[in-house]
């Protein structure tokens, strides 16, 4: 049988159209872009064509993307480079408890070398509150960063909402759209955002490239100095297939948006509601209404993610428990434990996240054979039976919102 892949939150397959794009930068065309010859320039045509690709897709202007190696780098970038561009201003930044840890581990390295950092708490869906923002926000605050939708949960965040806030009281907003830019519209200038991040391959472009938009008169310092690529803002040669792969991703991901999104929000709720009607003791995990239409995530009692992962794995159906970098370790998730779900439930998490490549027959095939893993793994579990069914109260309850996805 095919294999089922269905991790498109961890990557995803790059696109022929993309690898196409990008071979003649290998192959033929591996001129250097600061370089003033014939060779050189066409190189940096191609960078800044793609440039272009990418600005369109934010309604953001050409001159206000810097290509990173990730998006990792550009959450780095956007936290240590306002902190040390606004040093004079002030020294407190506001984020969330449930960021990826390219921002949350960043905002405990800046915590460790003397700046204060405010984690907003969130809902039982993952949702922060703009009022705890509008509150938390100080005449030394110099950044506030919150993520556009949740790697891990799908839940999305009101980032017009906070944008604004942060806008009235001129503070400096990034946002990291690596789950939500090729997947959602995401516009710079209607959703107040001075800074965004995001990455290539988690729409289907290649791994190792990303960008940072930065808003026209924004300062940012450099994290990587050189030769002074990307004015001034990150040195070094740049990977130009990389970015004409991003470009192209790009390009791809605006004229097929409403067709993929739709596609996977039919899957989503057809994983969601199979699950919960299946799997006894289960719940989903994020908000039921404001989440990615490719995240369908769960917590299943009475048994560890991770054989669920491994169980699903032996049928070749690949999916991931948490989200990729966690789960190397066996500390619940940061984000599952901020939801307020108790540690031995927060163990039992799946995420599915679907991609344009998925079909229903594949959902079914999941949802023939995970029920009866679920219940095998029950059978064997040491922590199974027994206990109250209290630890979900209070949970979103997906049933209660059935028309409203979007
Ligand atoms: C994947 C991911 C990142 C890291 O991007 P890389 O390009 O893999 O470095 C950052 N934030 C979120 C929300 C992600 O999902």
């Amino acid at each position: 049988m095919k294999p089922i892949y269905f991790d498109h939150a961890a990557t995803t397959p790059p696109r022929p159209e993309v690898i196409e794009a990008m071979l003649p930068y290998y192959r033929e065309k591996w001129g250097n872009p600061s370089s003033l010859h014939a060779p050189g320039r066409e190189a940096a045509e191609a960078r800044d064509g793609a440039r272009k690709q990418v600005a369109d897709l934010l309604g953001a202007l050409p001159e206000e993307i810097v290509f990173t190696s990730g998006g990792t780098e550009a959450d780095n970038q956007a936290l240590v480079g306002a902190a040390i561009a606004q040093e004079k201003k002030g020294n407190h930044i506001i984020t969330s408890a449930v960021e990826h840890h390219a921002v949350l581990h960043t905002a405990q390295f800046l915590e460790r070398h003397g700046l204060k950092v405010t984690y907003l708490p969130v809902d039982s869906g993952g949702l922060v509150d703009p009022e705890d923002l509008r509150k938390a926000i100080t005449d030394k605050t110099i950044l506030v960063s919150i993520m556009h939708a949740n790697n891990e949960i799908g839940t999305i965040h009101p980032i017009a909402e906070i944008g604004a806030i942060c806008r009235e009281r001129e503070v400096l907003f990034h946002t990291d759209a690596v789950q939500t830019v090729g997947h959602l519209p995401v516009s710079v200038r209607q959703m107040n955002i001075d800074v965004l991040s995001l990455s290539a391959h988690k729409f289907y472009g290649p791994k190792g490239v990303g960008a940072l938009f930065v808003r026209k008169g924004v300062r940012i310092a450099p994290l990587i100095r050189g030769g002074g690529h990307e004015r001034g803002r990150r040195s070094s040669t740049e990977n130009v297939p990389g970015i004409v792969g991003l470009g192209e991703a790009c390009r791809l991901a605006a004229e097929e948006m409403d067709w993929e999104m739709k596609h996977n929000a039919e899957l989503r709720d057809r994983l969601i509601e199979g699950v919960l009607e299946r799997v006894p003791d289960s719940i989903l995990t994020g908000h039921p209404t404001q989440r990615l239409p490719n995240n369908a995530s769960f917590c299943a009692r009475y048994i560890e993610g991770e054989s669920m992962l491994l169980s699903l794995g032996f049928e070749q159906i690949y999916v991931s428990s948490g989200s990729a970098c966690t789960s190397g370790s066996l500390e619940a998730s940061h984000v599952l434990l901020a939801i307020g779900l108790p540690h031995d439930v927060a163990h039992g998490s799946v995420r599915v996240s679907v991609g344009r490549g998925n079909t229903v027959e594949e959902v079914d095939r999941f949802l023939d054979v995970f029920p009866s893993i679920v219940e095998r793994l029950r059978a064997m579990s040491p922590i199974s039976g027994g206990r109250p069914a209290s630890d979900f109260e209070g949970m979103p309850d997906f049933h209660d919102h059935e028309e409203a996805h979007q």
